[in-house]
């Protein structure tokens, strides 16, 4: 599917925060039904309420207790008392004349992730951070050099998608067929499955039929290869799995993908082999960045074939995207073009991603939070709440 090719970006003026960062009142986005239902008996509430207050804040996008019109002007006020409704804080939102727009979004503690949204012809995918940073570091992406990493909530990550839909005025929830925001990846900043039980709380939240509704047929998430994790995503979510290959031996991927020396390409592509979803109908996408020297020959390509032959696969082809002081550089057209080829002659469906949807994409990480603490010590918290 071709992304539209995108226009110069207008800047739009940022929208205040909704709640100030005194305000201690708990925001409802987030929480699971079960514990939304316990957070409102707990207020006082008739458990019911769930119901209704669920529908009025995913299915119909409302941010304040005043609209909710079947609950009585008392219950509403005793709400707005101690809750709120939150989204994460939109900074810059920037428009394309194409449609693609991108934000750059504040969390309550200051911290930084951005969010995009690229239209393609019959869908829009909005694709959504899973960490501020990354605690990986994957020595052609630019969000494994940023200093400061922490795991986004699961009300930050659900935040990300309903700042989209705010921004396109898409609310109540549109039929399948019309809606813009129709799939989610994701794919911006932070590896999703090092953050597992925040991003499945969240992406819960956006399948829930009387909510944002969004078939887990229309979410990817996308991983560079934590093998143990694998099997959960099938079990617990049974998204979509894109993976991040970029290599066809360990020796080039230890390089390119460190979390290679942990889990080599043998035992990901095990783990890929036993996915539910790995059926003919739902193919993995294996993503590979096109790398000039590194991965491209065409032996490599043909290694490609041979090694994703036995798993339902496709492959994205990414060309490369430069940011300053990276180590690479993106393989030129006729490269990516005859790599392609090879990848399709041997059965393999390997669209190029076209250049400047990826420069949308890969800004994901370049706007970094003006805050900079020390990473070694939270890479080592998140990894141990990880268990890996
Ligand atoms: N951490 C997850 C998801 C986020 S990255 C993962 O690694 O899969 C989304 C995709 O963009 C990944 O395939 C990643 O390898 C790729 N990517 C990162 N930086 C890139 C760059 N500079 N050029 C091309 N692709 C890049
Ligand atoms: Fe992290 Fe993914 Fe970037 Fe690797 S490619 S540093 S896992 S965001």
């Amino acid at each position: 599917m071709p992304i539209l090719p995108t226009e110069p970006l207008q800047i739009v003026e940022p929208r205040a925060a909704l709640h100030g960062r005194n305000d201690t009142r708990r925001n409802l986005v987030g929480l699971s039904r079960v514990d939304l239902k316990q957070t409102l008996v707990e207020a006082g509430l008739e458990p019911f309420r769930v119901q209704q207050i669920w529908q009025w804040v995913y299915w119909h996008g409302l941010t304040d207790f005043e609209r909710m019109t079947n609950i009585a002007k008392k219950t509403q006020l005793r709400l707005a008392e101690l809750f709120v409704i939150d989204r994460p804080q939109v900074v810059t939102e920037q428009r394309s004349t194409d449609g693609t727009r991108k934000w750059l979004l504040r969390f309550g503690d200051g911290n930084e992730a951005e969010t995009v949204n690229i239209p393609e012809e019959d869908r829009g995918s909005v694709c959504v951070s899973s960490q501020v940073g990354c605690t990986l570091t994957c020595s052609f992406c630019h969000t494994g050099t940023q200093p400061l990493v922490r795991n986004l909530s699961p009300a930050e990550i659900v935040g990300q998608f309903m700042v989209a839909r705010d921004s396109y005025g898409e609310w109540p929830t549109p039929t399948e067929t019309t809606r813009m925001l129709s799939n989610i990846v994701m794919m911006g900043m932070g590896e999703p499955l090092y953050n597992f039980d925040n991003v499945a709380a969240a992406l819960k939240i956006v399948m829930d039929e009387q909510g944002i509704a969004l078939s887990r047929r229309r979410i990817t998430l996308s991983t560079s290869g934590v093998v143990p994790m694998i099997a959960r995503v099938g079990d617990v979510l049974d998204v979509n799995l894109a993976v991040s290959l970029h290599a066809v031996s360990d020796a080039v991927r230890d390089t390119l993908v460190p979390i290679n020396r942990k889990w080599p390409i043998a035992e990901l592509l095990a783990v890929c082999a036993a996915y539910p979803g790995a059926r003919n109908s739902r193919r993995i996408t294996f993503e590979y960045a096109m790398l000039k020297g590194i991965n491209d020959s065409d032996a490599d390509a043909r290694e490609l074939v041979r090694l994703l032959k036995p798993i339902h696969a496709k492959v994205n082809l990414i060309p490369f995207n430069p940011w300053p002081g990276a180590p690479y550089e993106c393989s030129s057209n006729n490269r990516m073009h005859r790599f392609a080829e090879i990848v399709n002659d041997g059965g393999l469906s390997a669209p190029i991603r076209t250049p400047r949807g990826r420069d949308i994409l890969a800004a994901c990480g370049q706007l970094k939070s003006a805050s900079a603490r020390r990473k070694g010590e939270r890479v080592r918290d998140i990894e141990a709440k990880a268990g890996v």
